[in-house]
């Protein structure tokens, strides 16, 4: 069975909604359609000329990068520039392109996640908060034998989840009233009559993402024609997602030894950094790609040093003088590992699914830079 695009934006949507990336960024399928489809998906950390011929030479029709393709607005789409020339391409080849970049790097599960991991960090959390979740209370008036089947099905949508705690509601009995009017089929009552019923209501708490599934699921086992219940927006604040992620290393290591770590890890030959080598580490934080504009808030987190890349002159020095050290290990070489954090991710969901979609991994260096 051929499988379409939209299967596999679906599956992309599951580690990292669109709405997670940062306000500036443009995430998302960029050049194709959702309707078309896919049977090889190439994974790529920038989609260059180079990388749409590899695409073409190995029969890919789906490209997952992690850079966008297109940012900033475009004026023409000319084939005497590469832009124009690889978007180009890429029509004329029926290949879809899809980028997920800074809503990659924040997902749980994502790069920066993926990273802190491989450098062995424990007790993880955000570096920088971008987004909580907006809570709402539920509440629902459902005819005493019902009630269990209706809480049920809510805490199956994930509504009423407390830190540890899942199925969380709290209910009260007392007399529901209605008249049925001319048109309705009541389950309890008749036309014209007012009647009161001993009900429940279950009140309990649902996140926005999953509020729409778990009003649909209620009203689905709900035995009422019209089902009563209110929505009511909570000032509390769910679960946070962030950019980089902050934490302790195994165990205190010297910059040096730090250095030799992460170069082991990222497999580099060489590197830059800020600060002394026999500096005593115990709290870093990691922002791949670029992440100099972090440095004040590795500082509030009490990070001996950042990990990053793209860190400008200045921008050291002001760490130097912050008594905070840098490790710049380069934006390729932090964010190269999209490509296999990615893959496998794809090749796991695709074969949970059992979808007929092979992955594979470009092995087109994209690095404008060389180290000599
Ligand atoms: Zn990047």
């Amino acid at each position: 069975m051929s499988e379409k695009v939209k299967n596999v934006l679906r599956l992309l949507e599951e580690l990292a909604p669109k709405e997670y990336a940062m306000s500036w960024d443009n995430v998302g399928l960029q050049v194709g359609d959702r309707e078309d489809t896919v049977s090889r998906i190439l994974v790529c950390l920038d989609v260059t000329e180079a990388v749409i011929d590899e695409a073409v030479k190995s029969n890919a029709d789906f490209i997952v990068s992690h850079h966008p393709v297109i940012f900033k607005p475009i004026k023409s789409l000319l084939k005497d520039n590469p832009q124009g020339r690889m978007i180009h391409k890429a029509i004329k080849h029926d290949i879809s392109i899809y980028c997920g970049h800074t809503n990659i790097d924040i997902a749980p599960g994502g790069l920066n996640d993926y990273i802190a991991r491989r450098l062995g960090l424990k007790d993880t959390g955000i570096l920088d908060v971008t987004y909580s979740e907006k809570l709402y209370k539920l509440v629902v008036f459902i005819p005493e034998a019902h009630q269990e089947r209706v809480a049920e099905a809510l805490a199956s949508e994930g509504a009423g989840h407390i830190g540890n705690y899942s199925s969380c509601s709290f209910r009260t009995t007392g007399i529901g009233a209605f008249m049925p009017l001319d048109g309705s089929n009541p389950y309890i009552g008749t036309k014209g009559k007012l009647e009161k019923v001993q009900e429940v209501r279950l009140e309990t708490i649902v996140s926005e993402k999953k509020l729409k599934a778990a009003i649909n699921k209620m009203i689905a086992v709900h035995p009422y024609e019209e089902v009563a219940y209110d929505i009511y927006p909570l000032t509390l604040e769910g679960n946070s997602i962030g950019i980089g992620r902050v934490g302790n290393i195994e165990k205190s290591m010297s910059l040096s030894a730090l250095i030799d770590s992460v170069k082991s890890e990222l497999k580099l030959e060489k590197l830059k950094t800020v600060g002394e080598l026999e500096r005593v580490i115990n709290r870093v934080c990691i922002v791949n790609g670029s992440g100099a504009e972090y440095i004040q808030a590795a500082v509030r987190n009490k990070c001996d040093c950042l990990i990053t890349g793209d860190v400008k002159y200045h921008e050291a020095q002001m760490a130097l003088e912050l008594g905070l050290c840098i490790i710049d290990a380069g934006h390729f070489e932090t964010e190269n590992i999209f490509i296999e954090l990615m893959a496998n991710y794809l090749k796991d969901k695709i074969n949970a699914e059992d979808l007929s979609i092979e992955v594979i991994e470009s092995k087109i260096n994209v690095n404008p830079f060389k180290v000599i």
